[in-house]
C-alpha cells in the first residue's frame, strides 16, 4: 500500500515533504517523488494520507495500482 505523485500534476511546492511521518517524499528531477517502499499511506498516523491533505493540486497524489 503506497501512493505516488503524478509528475505532470506536481508543481514542486514541497509542501508535502514535512507532512510525511515516514520521510518518504523527496525532490526528484522533474517533480517530487514518494518512496513506495516506505510509504504507509499514513496508516496509524492519520485518518487520511497527510500528503494528499496538504497538496494544493487535486489528483496529484494517487494510490499505486
Ligand atoms: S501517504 Fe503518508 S506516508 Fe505515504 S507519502 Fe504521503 S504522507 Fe508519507
Ligand atoms: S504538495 Fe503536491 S504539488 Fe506540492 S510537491 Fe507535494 S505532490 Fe507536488
Amino acid at each position: 500500500m503506497a501512493l505516488y505523485i503524478v509528475e505532470d500534476e506536481c508543481i514542486s511546492c514541497g509542501d508535502c515533504v514535512p507532512e510525511c511521518p515516514t520521510d518518504s517524499i523527496s525532490e526528484s528531477l522533474v517533480a517530487f517523488k514518494i518512496s513506495e517502499k516506505s510509504c504507509t499511506e499514513c496508516e496509524g498516523e492519520a485518518d487520511s494520507p497527510k500528503c494528499v491533505d496538504i497538496c494544493p493540486i487535486d489528483d496529484c497524489i494517487l494510490p499505486v495500482a
